[in-house]
């Protein structure tokens, strides 16, 4: 299954521990929410998991296996790390196409993807000309094109308008009804409020609370 496990992840920079003895799970099923000021460690955290950083201890699996173990892992994890950036004169379904052809995925998909983000309409329209909720909005559909089971998404929401945020929780929502594991990061409080299921709440690198929004942000 897409269950992420993450036990006694630590990440030590010189003087700095940024991650710090780190242990949470994330079912499949729900959209959980990793939340925690600016600097608490939750993009190196993430990097971990997808073994973009090297762990100084602990260990982070989807399903049961390290990222690196993963037998395809572009169709099995799919994530959006920072805005989603493209070539600034290449048209949004461009884009997409040329991360099918880099990662051996059939060209139908880009459409697909774009499709599913509602951005169809604006397939032809050049990426510099999109609005910051349309980039997002890319970057997810990128994200989706290997129609993973889990989706790792570090601060989605960041920039958006409310109609945009909306937007995102209707659609993590259903990622989420549909079976597969959504982890999506922010340092707002608001945001997991609106977005998430569950919530996993990181400060200084180590784990303050997890458990449902209701029970958990409902208390605070
Ligand atoms: P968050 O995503 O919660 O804002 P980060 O994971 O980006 O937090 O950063 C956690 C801490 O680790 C910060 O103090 C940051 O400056 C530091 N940090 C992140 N990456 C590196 C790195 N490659 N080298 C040194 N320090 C880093
Ligand atoms: P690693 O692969 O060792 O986990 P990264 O590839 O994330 O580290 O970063 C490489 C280098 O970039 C780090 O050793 C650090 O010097 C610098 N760096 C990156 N992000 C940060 C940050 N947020 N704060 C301080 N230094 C950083």
């Amino acid at each position: 299954d897409g269950r992420i496990v993450v036990a006694g992840l630590t990440k030590q920079y010189k003087n700095l521990r940024a991650v710090d003895n780190l242990s949470f799970t994330v079912e499949p099923g729900r959209v959980t929410g990793f939340l925690g000021p600016n600097g608490a460690g939750k993009t190196t955290t993430l990097r971990m998991l997808l073994n973009l950083v090297t762990p100084s201890g602990g260990t982070a699996t989807i399903g049961g296996r390290r990222y690196a173990d993963l037998s395809d892992p572009l169709r099995q994890v799919g994530a959006i790390l920072e805005a989603s950036s493209a070539h600034k004169g290449r048209t949004g379904i461009n884009h997409l196409r040329v991360i099918c052809a880099a990662a051996g995925l059939p060209r139908r998909r880009a459409d697909e993807a774009l499709e599913l983000v509602g951005l169809a309409p604006a397939a032809k329209r050049k990426f510099k000309g999109y609005s910051l909720g349309m980039k997002q909005r890319l970057g997810i559909a990128a994200a989706m094109l290997g129609d993973p089971r889990v989706l790792i998404l570090d601060e989605p929401a960041n920039g958006l308008d409310p109609e945009g945020i909306r937007w995102m929780r209707g659609f993590l929502k259903n990622l989420a009804a549909e079976g597969r594991t959504v982890l999506v990061s922010s340092h707002l409080l608001s945001e997991m409020q609106l977005l998430a299921d569950d919530v996993v709440i990181i400060a200084a690198g180590k784990l303050v609370r997890q458990g449902t929004v209701t029970e958990v942000l409902g208390s605070m």
